[in-house]
């Protein structure tokens, strides 16, 4: 007896990168950031209400929204949070492309786009990105709905705020959903400047990556009060209470300590450009990364991250057209760099004698 629904039956899921559960591992697989959270992060989970703990969190988010609107210029009706921005996403998929057709979105970008796809029925086709791997905003008019990650992931490569603007106005009639993921590692200016301009605009980040808090599952939009509106209607159609009491007390906290996410997004940048360089001197194309990680391009990917496996380093492969020769690394600690880039020059002795 298959009890699975018509729909279970269909799905094809996301397949997330390893999480090993025993330590030893070299984790640069999942982009998580190698900076522990800040200490006024650690002191606000310490003094929290732990007895508040038995009633319901503020389901709307509020001293949160707050404190992100504050920090971005905005109103808290122009910020709507979430478990994570995978479940922001979810529910901007819902709010604003189920159903429809013509929903564009890269070739190469986030492995969730299309999986949101068939779950909710969007009726999403992938627009192949350039031989270079850059998105090409002339391919992007008329849809019912965008979605591009900015900075891209996997390949690290942004748009500068000029071509978003480009992509919001050949697309007036759906939502262009611009996934911020990365942009506090980027060196392009982030969407929300063009927010006060276009009402079609939904930029979603998180802070799993730039603030240290993969643990933790905080996410949210930013968009016009319209659109904010829409996602509130969605949730409470679904999960009342998404973000816990905990992670809002976290993530005000880390929104707040600005020199400490400053430090450390200097320090993964730093250490990312100083491992780009190294990797070159290797004989290896890495693109330039507006990101916490790599992408490293050789006809030798696969073989490399299993010899990294093999290490007990973990890194992110995917064997699939147009990907099957790349290999993703995230930006790990300096010490972690160190022994990732001594396996890839043992790597390379060992091929040379091989060759000999
Ligand atoms: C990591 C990532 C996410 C998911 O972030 P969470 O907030 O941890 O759910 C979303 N989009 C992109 C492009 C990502 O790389």
């Amino acid at each position: 007896m298959n009890y699975l629904s018509t729909k279970a039956k269909a799905l094809t899921p996301y397949v997330a990168g390893l999480q090993p559960q025993e330590p030893g591992w070299i984790k640069l697989n999942t982009n998580e950031n190698p900076y522990p959270p800040s200490p006024k992060v650690v002191d606000a989970i310490k003094n929290a209400d732990i007895s508040s703990l038995g009633l319901y969190p503020d389901g709307d988010s509020t001293a949160l929204k707050e404190a992100i609107a504050a920090d971005l210029g905005l109103a808290p009706d122009n910020i709507f949070c979430g478990n994570g921005s995978d479940e922001v996403l979810a529910l901007a998929y819902q709010a604003f492309f189920s159903g429809k057709d013509n929903v564009l979105t890269p070739d190469i970008s986030y492995g969730f786009y299309p999986v949101w796809g068939s779950m909710y029925d969007v009726g999403l086709k992938t627009v192949p990105v350039d031989e270079d791997f850059s998105v090409n905003p002339d391919d992007y008019r008329d849809a019912k709905g965008v979605v591009i990650a900015n900075p891209n992931a996997p390949t690290s490569l942004a748009l500068n705020l000029g071509q978003v603007e480009l992509i919001l106005r050949q697309n007036p009639n759906g939502v262009v959903l611009i996934d911020e993921a990365y942009i506090d590692f980027a060196k392009v200016e982030s969407a929300v400047a063009l927010l006060g301009m276009y009402e079609n605009l939904l930029v979603v980040r998180t802070f799993s990556k730039s603030h240290s808090l993969a643990g933790m599952r905080i996410g949210y939009a930013i968009g016009q009060p319209k659109l904010i509106e829409a996602l509130r209607l969605v949730r409470d159609s679904f999960n009342s209470y998404p973000l816990d009491m905990l992670a809002q007390t976290a993530a005000i906290a880390a929104i707040k300590d600005k020199a400490y996410l400053m430090e450390t997004i200097a320090g993964v940048k730093d250490i990312r450009d100083k491992t780009i360089p190294r990797l070159q001197e290797m004989g290896y194309h890495v693109m330039p990364s507006q990101t916490n990680f790599l992408l490293i391009k050789t006809p030798a990917a696969g073989e490399l991250y299993n010899h990294f496996l093999g290490n007990k380093i973990l890194a992110r492969y995917w064997n699939k057209p147009r990907l099957n020769d790349c290999l993703r690394v995230t930006i790990g600690t300096r010490e972690d760099m160190e022994v990732f880039l001594q396996c890839v020059q043992a790597i390379a002795l060992a091929t040379r004698k091989k060759q000999r």
